[in-house]
């Protein structure tokens, strides 16, 4: 399948220039669009149908480098290759350091040149991407990691606080986890883990907002909710992971149930700490009045 590259550059000279490079290159290994303005550009960039992008250093009176900065701060990780006329090394630092992963610079450039940066900067973005992935989620789970929640935790209480929103958290806990364990081993335990995040992550509108919180525990960010409805979400979640028994690997079916705590941001908290430790406390309620439920914070 044909990779579509995108050429931001208000010379159309250039386009002819690479688009006679591109024609060297195996046949239908790249197709070349242009984008001859800023906004549109950026735009087409954003639309995340490009495999990689060929961005000039300057747009009439626009500045390419912005261009770059725009892009990332709109969370496009499309890989961006530099062109630049000069060959001054703050420009091409200036790129990089903005976000693109290479620099052609112009004037120089063969169709080699413009296949080996292609290729380059493709597979360095798949390696970021995998990276990226490591590093923001749990490998156990596929669930967002602990560190990944607390970036998404802070983002969210600045926003909701300025702009007068409400959200909540939900914290979840698998009830007497340890005797899961003990009982049938630790990969049994592991296995239990991987299906209640599996069900968790079913009942909620994005995975994206669903951490491992650590161990056995497990946190929900409900955006643009109030404690009401997350603790109505909280409490179909019990209901459906306590529905059916997990099959264990060795295909054994185990009753599993959890228990949840529900706190909101502005009611019980200004802060993500503080509603982290909110949420925990109607957790730790849930569990002594029985588990497998839900317990709002206002209800301790
Ligand atoms: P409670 O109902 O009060 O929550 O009791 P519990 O037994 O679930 O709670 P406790 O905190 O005593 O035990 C949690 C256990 O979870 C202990 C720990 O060994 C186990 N655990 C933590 N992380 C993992 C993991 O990644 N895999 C497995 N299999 N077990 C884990
Ligand atoms: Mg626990
Ligand atoms: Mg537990």
């Amino acid at each position: 399948m044909s990779r579509r590259i995108l050429l931001i550059d208000d010379d159309r000279l250039q386009h002819r220039l690479l688009q006679a490079h591109f024609q060297t290159f195996k046949t239908g290994l790249y197709t070349l669009d242009g984008a001859a303005t800023y906004e549109d550009g950026l735009a087409k960039l954003r639309s995340g149908a490009y495999a990689a992008c060929l961005l000039d250093y300057q747009l009439g009176e626009r500045d390419g480098l912005q261009l770059i900065r725009d892009a990332v701060a709109a969370g496009c990780r499309t890989p961006i290759i530099f062109l630049t006329a000069e060959t001054a090394d703050d420009i091409d630092l200036a790129a990089m350091n903005a976000g693109a992963l290479d620099y052609l610079v112009k004037g120089e450039i063969t169709p080699r040149m413009v296949e080996r940066s292609l290729r380059y900067a493709l597979k360095l973005a798949d390696t970021l991407e995998a990276l990226r992935r490591l590093a923001t989620h749990d490998e156990l789970t596929g669930l967002l990691n602990r560190r990944e929640l607390d970036r998404v935790l802070a983002e969210e209480c600045e926003r909701d606080l300025r702009f007068g929103h409400e959200f909540a958290l939900i914290m979840l806990d698998v009830d007497h986890f340890k005797a899961v364990n003990d009982r049938h081993g630790h990969p049994a335990g592991d296995a239990v883990l991987r299906e209640v995040a599996r069900r968790i992550g079913a009942q909620v509108r994005t995975v994206d907002r669903v951490a491992r919180f650590g161990g056995e525990e497990f946190a929900i960010v409900v955006t643009e909710s109030n404690a009401a409805t997350a603790l109505e979400i909280a409490t179909r979640i019990c209901a459906m992971v306590a529905r059916e028994p997990v099959v264990l690997p060795s295909g054994e079916k185990l009753p599993v149930t959890i228990s949840a705590g529900v706190a909101a941001l502005p009611r019980d908290s200004r802060t993500d700490g503080a509603l982290i430790a909110a949420a925990d406390k109607a957790l730790y309620a849930a569990k002594q009045r029985g588990r497998n439920r839900a317990v709002d914070f206002t209800a301790l």
